[in-house]
């Protein structure tokens, strides 16, 4: 699963040659004491690997969804849609530029329900941000066709599930702009960092200028004479992140390949009659989560377990609170509480397993035969 497993030395030295190199850990300006810009580096790298256009690294995967946001023209008195299974970052980035979070149901992939996603649309419907939650795609094809009808911009909150595909591209890169977090949890991490992906060179142009106090970064001026047009903020990454992260990147196909394989073993061996998560057609995760439903006494049983082997389960449900929306009456009204209950009651079958890199697969047949063993027991 997540890229903190396997933080070693080249992490380490990478640091350490900023330090040799100057020690500028600013991404801007010094030019006569630096050899290089890594956060620029950085933009490349995600850019090629990803297929997209233009690639800006920020602070934070949740100020990456307000930056993205404000890309789009976010005004106070609009109302953005996104899901009930999510995290709490994007309801709070919708609220940061004076927006409504209106929220959809999740179906059995746990992403926003298309059929439910229709009736929330209203007159003052700008955006939706569908969540990639847990590894797996949204159902793009019926999203689109939504966005399309009814002229709204769509933000992919890809947070959750970097190196994922939907239609063999990149998720991230499906919609009008798409978001990456690199916090300490995540599939690669820098300790905390976001990007923003897009295609669209207006938008690259807006983020690039507002997450950084303005600055238009033009080349004929130095960074004190530089222009501005817009009132923006700081949300720039620090050198010390990405060439982190850059190491990271570089591990990011290998730590796929290994989440495959462990996924691929729970989902082959799991008691056929045991209910797991729905994978939209067309797609495919980035396996670090493996996610089934069982009724609640067998849940606790299995639960009890997870807990026994030092596994525990992933948000589900043992961080639930932060990940479902019925939870959030201090950022929602009533109205979008009771949107939330369904997918509440959803979320309370389910059982999320990690998939950890540093578990082997000798490991994983345990659990799976384990699981097997208390369903067959207790159904
Ligand atoms: C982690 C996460 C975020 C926020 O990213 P940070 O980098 O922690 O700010 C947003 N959305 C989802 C779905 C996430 O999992």
């Amino acid at each position: 699963m997540p890229g903190y497993e396997i933080i070693d030395n080249k992490e380490k030295k990478a640091v350490s040659k900023i330090f040799d190199e100057g020690a500028v850990l600013f991404a801007h300006g010094f030019p006569n004491i630096r050899k290089k810009y890594y956060v620029r580096e950085l933009e490349q790298k995600f850019s090629s690997l990803m297929k997209c256009k233009y690639a800006l690294p920020v602070a934070s995967g949740t100020a990456a969804i307000k930056i993205a946001l404000k890309a789009i023209g976010i005004k106070p008195g609009d109302e953005v849609i996104t899901q009930a299974f999510n995290f709490v970052a994007t309801v709070e980035a919708i609220i940061d530029c004076g927006a409504k979070p209106i929220i959809v149901g999740v179906d059995n992939s746990l992403n926003i329900c298309p059929l439910d996603l229709i009736t929330k649309i209203t007159k003052k419907t700008k955006a939706i941000i569908p969540v990639n939650m847990l590894g797996a795609s949204c159902n793009f094809k019926e999203i689109k066709k939504i966005a399309i009808k009814h002229k709204i911009r769509i933000i992919e909150d890809n947070c959750e599930a970097f190196m994922g595909k939907y239609e063999k591209r990149y998720l991230g890169t499906i919609c009008d702009i798409g978001i990456l977090s690199l916090d300490y949890g995540k599939f690669i991490t820098s300790g905390e960092g976001g990007v923003i992906l897009t295609n669209n060179k207006k938008y690259y142009k807006f983020c690039k200028q507002y997450h950084d106090h303005g600055h238009e970064n033009s080349p004929k001026y130095s960074r004190g004479n530089d222009n501005r047009k817009i009132v923006g903020f700081n949300y720039r990454m620090t050198e010390l992140q990405a060439t982190i992260c850059i190491e990271q990147l570089k591990k990011a196909k290998l730590i796929l390949k290994k989440n495959k394989e462990r996924y691929k073993l729970l989902d082959k061996k799991i008691n056929k009659n045991i209910n797991k998560r729905l994978i939209i057609e067309n797609s495919e995760p980035n396996y670090d989560t493996f996610i089934f439903y069982v009724k609640k006494s067998l849940k606790l049983k299995i639960i009890k377990y997870l807990k026994k082997i030092k596994l525990g389960t992933k948000n589900l449900p043992d961080a639930i609170k932060w990940h479902c929306s019925y939870y959030w009456g201090h950022a929602v009204d009533k109205k979008q509480i009771r949107n939330s209950v369904r997918t509440k009651n959803l979320l309370t079958s389910a059982i999320a397993i990690p998939i950890l890199i540093n578990k082997n697969l000798k490991f994983y047949n345990s659990v799976v035969l384990e699981i097997n063993k208390i369903y067959e027991k207790y159904r």
